[in-house]
């Protein structure tokens, strides 16, 4: 069954092939971090999506090389640094560590390689100077370097692959210096800017004088030299489409005449109350905030992957407690199934290959995330259906339990319980509690609903006997510590 996913270069679905003659290897470059404060969970969101990215094709037997870059210098971190009065590297190597290590919470496979802007500074003048070679760039009077709108579309290339572009109000030879502009707002963007007194100490010397890389010759830069001069993917978030991932297909095309990545794929954003979750609007939560609050990676994770990418997805902390409950049952009753496996005579275990087919076809379907969850609640209601009216053998069970780890682990990236060892804590406001206790509790509600009086306080004496008394809230039963 071939991988699908959509290409924002043809708006459509469409098979994932990629240029490899043997179609095994993929290069994938995921525009990383600007390292210049914390993460918010939005950019982890789409960070996320690029690790279920990665790890759908590498189930899918892909061979994958997965580059993410540093962006450690640009407009933004230049005025944190001034503001801050540290180092470049020191302000920059801070927040870098802090990021790896928020990756790592939230369970993402690391990159392979994460070159850094900084380091890339002779592959970026390379760059410029071929597409001034090519006529394609020019100098302005301040001696910065200027990417010519109006040079490239005359040799016969396009602007505008990604975003569709009006070209009416553009006048020829007008200039854009920052890194972040709207699509109205098109002009000649920066390659290369000029030394000014406000950038203090972070400048390179250059053939065009004193200066900094722009931020989208960067990443032309680094993912051809990681990746080659054409290559298979390239993802990042919506908000990159335009200007920076027009700006690099621009650049990179304009230099070496090639096409430069066969598949683009952008991950929607995470919104709060409607709004992008932004620093810029001040309504993001890093994750460190979430930690605080006594969630843990793996439930931050499971939250953004019940989404689908291509779908803007609304943050609450609701949302969040939901998604915590939802992932706690569903490992209560998936232990209980393993717990019957654990004895299980089998030599060979085998998989549930019914199961992994449906999430498979699910996955290659663009990265059909609510599908498969969909199926697997499925399955493991009727698994443990099954264990209860004790029709589920043990090999069967251990089959079970085997299925879940290969499909949590290797697609998803949530590492089964057992696994990590994880304990399930009472987090900020919310009675949340150790997955026995919970199906307990839905197992009274099951008794309530249908007046089995007697089985539901049989069940009540039972959270009694462990400490815990039940409070029917209008919000739904609630436990509480005796
Ligand atoms: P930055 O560190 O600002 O360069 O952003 C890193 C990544 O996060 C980029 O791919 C952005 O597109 C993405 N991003 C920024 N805000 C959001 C959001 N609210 N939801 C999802 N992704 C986001
Ligand atoms: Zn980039």
């Amino acid at each position: 069954m071939p991988v699908r996913l959509f290409n924002t270069l043809t708006r459509t679905v469409e098979d994932f092939v990629p240029l490899d003659p043997a179609g095994k290897k993929v290069g994938l470059y995921c525009c990383g971090p600007t390292v210049y404060d914390f993460a918010h969970i939005g950019n982890i969101r789409t960070f996320v999506f690029a690790d279920l990215t990665r790890r759908w094709l590498e189930f899918s037997g892909f061979d994958v090389q997965h580059v993410m870059n540093i962006t450690d210098v640009e407009d933004k971190i230049i005025r944190k640094v001034r503001e801050t009065g540290q180092s470049l590297a020191e302000f920059t190597g801070k927040y870098e560590g802090e990021f790896f290590k928020d990756l790592e919470t939230v369970h993402c496979l690391r990159p392979h390689q994460s070159p850094r802007a900084t380091e890339h500074i002779p592959e970026i003048i390379a760059l410029i100077a071929r597409l001034l070679e090519r006529g394609i760039a020019y100098q302005a009077a301040d001696g910065s370097i200027y990417f010519s709108i109006e040079k490239y579309r005359g040799c016969g290339c396009k602007y505008g692959q990604l975003v569709n572009l009006n070209f009416d109000g553009m006048r020829v030879g007008e200039r854009v210096a920052s890194d972040e502009y709207e699509k109205e707002s098109m002009a000649d963007f920066a390659l290369w800017k000029a030394r000014v007194p406000e950038d203090g100490v972070v400048f390179w010397p250059s053939p065009w004088g004193d200066g900094r890389p722009g931020w989208h010759i960067e990443c032309s830069a680094m993912s051809m030299k990681a990746l080659g001069e054409s290559f298979d993917l390239h993802l990042g978030g919506e908000d990159l489409a335009f200007p920076h991932h027009e700006d690099e297909i621009a650049q990179s095309e304009g230099a070496t005449g090639k096409p430069f990545v066969k598949h683009w794929m952008h991950g929607y954003h995470l919104l709060v109350e409607g709004r992008k979750m932004s620093k810029s609007l001040g309504n993001y939560f890093t994750l460190r905030d979430l930690l605080a609050k006594g969630f843990t990676g793996r439930e931050v994770r499971f939250l953004l992957l019940s989404a689908h990418y291509r779908e803007q997805f609304n943050f609450t902390l609701e949302g969040l407690i939901a998604a915590k409950t939802a992932l706690s049952r569903l490992e209560q009753r998936l232990s209980e199934v393993r717990n019957h496996g654990a004895n299980a005579q089998s030599k060979s275990v085998s998989l549930n290959d019914s199961l992994i087919a449906q999430v498979s076809a699910a996955m290659s379907d663009d990265l059909n995330v609510s599908e498969a969850w969909g199926r697997i609640f499925q399955w493991v209601t009727q698994t443990s259906q099954k264990l209860k009216s004790n029709e589920l053998s043990e090999d069967d069970a251990a089959a079970a339990w085997r299925t879940w780890t290969k499909i949590a682990q290797g697609i998803f990236g949530i590492v089964p319980l057992q696994a990590v060892g994880a304990s399930l804590t009472v987090s900020w406001n919310v009675e949340a509690h150790p997955p026995e206790l919970l199906a307990l509790l839905e197992d009274r509600q099951a008794a309530r609903k249908a007046k089995d009086f007697k089985r539901s306080d049989a069940i009540r004496d039972e959270l009694k006997a462990k400490g815990w008394i039940i409070e029917d809230t209008t919000k739904g039963p609630r436990l509480k510590k005796t």
